[in-house]
């Protein structure tokens, strides 16, 4: 756990006792702070008491007490209105902030040499995936990782810091967005589309929060830009300048002199005085399609920039077991390979698993996104046939109808049959099964990994169900 130390013997308020509140609360108090937390929910109040936190009515506080208010990221700050408790706390002049800035907190009194090195990720898509493959490649090379943030473990709950350690972090935008003080030794900024405005007040509140990554970024240190979205094109050409850091620029599209691409998977470090080829993708079989051609990219400019070798890059990019629900090959049964993106809750997701291969037998549906499915019009050539599920099975058979072919199949069960018999008879060469929902999930399911284990569940019974048949028919 790390402590933070810069309130001790002061007052803090935290609000929100999800995991990132509780894992606050513990490391303020352990570096001396008097919290006091508060959750609207009766059971995260009990478990917070039940782990030692001074749990206390804040409506009922005098607010003049707090140095500072720590809220939880998922928690409206400004939009589309400020939380009540953060007009408390603007009321009484406390500082709201976030767990990023008291890790941050936690890392900046260390003296500069024994100061663990932070690699910070951010982008619209791909964060979770780029934050692992870097943990992955950095572990692989030998060096002390720590890994978490947005991802997995809360970013104060990794252990304590120690020189030559290295902390890879997913920053989300809601919290840079309450956070002023990180300091990444290397940035990296993936992407940038509209998602969540509502939250940041509209896109450009959204790119400014996102362009926090890059605050307090010295000459020393590297910013690692994504360039295939015009956002992003714009940051690294310097319209909205990084800092002051060293922007290597990324892409998955073009070819670049000073930076690093993955045309076609084709990886090339251009950043020295000639192009040198690193290796081809192809090779790393838990990074297909072009989305991943990036997110290799900017992990591989992340760990040259901590100084590993090229080779040892390669081979971590190609031992990356891939993480689960983002385009995971879940099984092959008899030739028909089974994906599962259940990950993909909306088009633009989806729309890099349809590009990834020339024929699809797409499970689609769910909880639709404003826009739909029209977004990936262009793709459905790909699709052999779409087998519908979900809440928004009307809608997506009126769009989809003349355009493909169809099976309205309501649950996931069904469609993992309906696509597995067809996918077999089909005559196509390994053909593909692929969950790509393009929606939210909580019409049928907990969460887009409770989707997802349900299909990997429902194709693990296909495999008992083919062992079973020719002992049947014998
Ligand atoms: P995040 O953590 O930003 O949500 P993930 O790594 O979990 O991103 O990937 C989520 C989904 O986004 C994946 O299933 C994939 O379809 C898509 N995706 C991943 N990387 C990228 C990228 N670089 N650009 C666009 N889409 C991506």
């Amino acid at each position: 756990m790390i402590t933070v130390t810069e309130y001790s013997g002061r007052n803090v308020a935290v609000y929100g006792l999800g995991r990132s509140g509780l894992a606050a609360a513990r490391a303020l108090m352990a570096g001396g702070a008097k919290v006091y937390a508060w959750d609207d929910g009766a059971a995260a109040r009990s478990k917070a008491a039940s782990l030692g936190i001074n749990v206390v009515n804040l409506d009922e506080r005098d607010w003049g007490i707090f140095a500072a208010l720590v809220l939880s990221p998922g928690i409206p700050f400004k939009y589309p209105e400020p939380h009540r408790m953060v007009r408390r706390a603007d009321k009484a002049g406390v500082p709201v902030i976030g767990d990023m800035e008291l890790f941050a907190s936690a890392l900046k009194d260390i003296p500069a040499a024994d100061r663990p090195k932070v690699i910070g990720i951010t982008g619209t898509n791909g964060k979770s995936t780029t934050t692992s493959l870097i943990g992955h490649i950095l572990a692989e090379a030998g060096l002390d990782v720590r890994i978490g943030g947005n991802i997995g473990t809360g970013v104060l709950e990794l252990a304590a810091p120690e020189p030559k350690a290295v902390y890879v972090i997913e920053v989300s935008s809601y919290q840079l967005d309450l956070c002023n003080k990180l300091h990444c030794d290397v940035s990296v900024l993936l992407n940038i589309s509209p998602d969540h405005l509502s939250r940041h007040g509209g896109m450009a509140g959204y790119i400014d929060a996102k362009l926090k990554i890059f605050a307090n970024q010295t000459a020393r240190d590297v910013a690692i830009v994504g360039i295939d979205d015009p956002v992003t094109q714009s940051i690294a050409m310097g319209n909205s300048r990084p800092g002051q850091a060293h922007v290597i620029p990324v892409s998955a599209e073009f070819g670049l002199a000073g930076g690093i691409s993955a045309v076609s998977g084709h990886l090339y470090d251009s950043t020295g005085v000639s192009a040198m080829k690193v290796g081809n993708l192809a090779s790393a079989p838990a990074l297909p399609g072009r989305h991943n051609f990036q997110n290799a990219s900017a992990a591989y400019a992340a760990c040259r920039a901590l100084g590993v070798s090229a080779a040892r890059i390669m081979a971590g990019l190609q031992s990356f077991p891939g993480l689960a629900h983002r385009l995971e090959r879940v099984d092959v049964i008899d030739d028909v390979v089974f994906i599962n993106d259940s990950k993909a809750t909306n088009a633009q997701a989806t729309e890099q698993a349809l590009r990834t291969w020339p024929r699809v037998h797409w499970i689609v549906g769910g909880v639709a996104k404003a826009e739909g499915i029209a977004p990936l019009d262009a793709y459905l050539g790909r699709v052999e046939r779409a087998y519908l599920i979900g809440e928004s099975s009307q809608a997506f058979k009126k769009h989809l109808t003349g355009k493909v072919p169809l099976t309205e199949c309501e649950t996931l069960d069904v469609a993992v049959r309906a696509a597995f018999a067809a996918a077999r008879q089909s005559g196509e060469k390994d053909p593909i099964v692929l969950l790509s929902p393009a929606c939210a999930s909580f019409d049928q399911f907990k969460d887009f990994e409770a989707r997802g284990d349900v299909f990997k569940n429902e194709v693990a019974n296909l495999t008992e169900k083919t062992d079973i048949a020719p002992v049947a028919a014998l």
